[in-house]
């Protein structure tokens, strides 16, 4: 396996580096509190909104939002391996590059939709036009999701969704819920269950709002109370929706923002340069250098599982070991890399960025709580672990 990108290859990253020089406000990538991972600091792209539709709408323009995929439904017909590198170069920047509809449901609508919906969603999703949220989770359905109980039931052309879904990142500013129902209740569980696209401005909807950790509002409680939807919402066939769960699961493991763990880790080790500690600077520290070479070499595995996925995609390889692989080192590598940055910056790391002794826009205090999500989003780091345990050693079940 020999990652080094070809010419067209390199040509595309450096384009990518131009557009972004141009098109993303100077002081964005300093200023954005994001943390590699984190839910919680997602929020912050919703506060700067207007910045990000001009942003996503060039980004739409060039066929970027959907690199990978066919031209005929408004992607750009590119490799896998490009569309890998664009991830890297974007996140790199904390660049707003596409979301849930472009990188979860459009594709699991390219393989499992009828020709109707396919053309109904891809190219509005390609253009940028709809955003959605992923509505699976309710109060008694997280790791065991198959005992989801909002239902849905059909009435002639339609269904009728009754219910409540729960942790909603950025459903109060997302289009449609991409969502879990039940629509076989005698059925067993995992054989009961439909996808579906459901409107948000749909009478019935009612969105509740939720603070994270980190003090902002990213996600929501939704609750669902008669919403009528029309029967070519659902995705694929009635009832197999927990099969195409599984694969919108592994494309939501498999969107990592790896560049920003280099980007993080990189201000980090600047700031062990710059700051001087009882007269000599923080990276002649022993110990700080011990622990930066260790989240080096972390860095350098987790680029390494990364280009390895986009790798096997353009050979029809399907990454689903190594979604959970790449997905659970990782968001530990965004926990890992939140305590070796308070570790180096000692009592200003818990400074918010608020406060005038603060460095890196108090983005280490941040990211301390924000990396705590990450290990519990698309699924907990155990079920990770069970995971790979299962399908990656053949372990049988608990
Ligand atoms: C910041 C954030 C954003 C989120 N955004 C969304 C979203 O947009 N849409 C959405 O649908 N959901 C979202 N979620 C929900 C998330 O997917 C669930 O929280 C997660 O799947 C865990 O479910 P739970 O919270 O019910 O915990 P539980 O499933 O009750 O788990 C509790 C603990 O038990 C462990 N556990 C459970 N089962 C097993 C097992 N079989 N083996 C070993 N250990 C086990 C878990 O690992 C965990 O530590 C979000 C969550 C967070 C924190």
């Amino acid at each position: 396996m020999d990652f080094t990108f070809s010419e067209r290859e390199e040509a595309f990253r450096k384009e990518i580096e131009d557009f972004v020089d141009k098109e993303l406000p100077a002081d964005w990538v300093e200023k954005n509190i994001y943390w590699p991972a984190g839910y919680g600091t997602l929020a912050q792209f919703e506060e700067l909104s207007p910045q990000v539709e001009q942003f996503t709408r060039r980004l739409a323009e060039k066929g970027w939002l959907t690199i990978s995929w066919p031209k005929e439904y408004g992607g750009a017909g590119l490799s896998y391996t490009e569309q890998a590198i664009f991830h890297e170069r974007m996140s790199y920047y904390r660049a707003p590059a596409g979301e849930i509809a472009t990188r979860i449901g459009g594709p699991t609508i390219m393989l499992f939709g009828n020709e109707e919906m396919k053309k109904e969603w891809l190219p509005r999703i390609a253009r940028g036009e709809v955003r959605f949220w992923l509505a699976y989770s309710e109060p008694n359905a997280g790791s065991d999701l198959s005992s989801i109980q909002t239902r849905a039931i059909g009435d002639g052309d339609d269904l009728i969704i009754n219910g409540q879904k729960i942790w909603g990142t950025a459903a109060h500013v997302s289009h449609y819920a991409w969502m879990a129902v039940r629509t076989n209740p005698t059925a067993p569980p995992h054989k009961g269950i439909s996808l579906v696209i459901v409107d948000n401005a749909a009478p019935g909807v009612t969105i509740r709002p939720m603070m994270n950790i980190c003090g902002f509002y990213s996600f929501s409680e939704v609750f669902f109370d008669n919403v009528r939807i029309p029967k070519r919402n659902v995705v694929g066939e009635m009832n197999k929706g927990w099969y195409y769960l599984m694969v919108a699961l592994d494309f939501e493991r498999l969107a990592i923002p790896i560049g920003g763990f280099r980007r993080t880790f990189e201000e980090i080790v600047q700031y062990a340069r710059e700051t001087k500690h009882n007269g000599q600077a923080l990276s002649q520290e022993p110990l700080i250098r011990n622990r930066l070479a260790n989240i080096a070499i972390q860095i350098e595995i987790a680029y390494m599982l990364f280009w390895q996925t986009a790798w096997m995609l353009d050979r029809s390889l399907v990454p689903n070991i190594e979604a959970s692989l790449l997905k659970l080192f990782t968001t530990e590598l965004s926990q890992k890399l939140a305590n070796t940055g308070m570790q180096v910056m000692g009592h200003y790391g818990q400074l918010e960025g608020t406060s005038k002794w603060s460095s890196l826009y108090g983005r280490v205090c941040l990211g301390c709580l924000d990396c705590i999500s990450a290990l519990v989003g698309a699924g907990t780091s155990e079920i990770q672990r069970n995971i790979i345990a299962m399908r990656g050693l053949g372990l049988p079940p608990k």
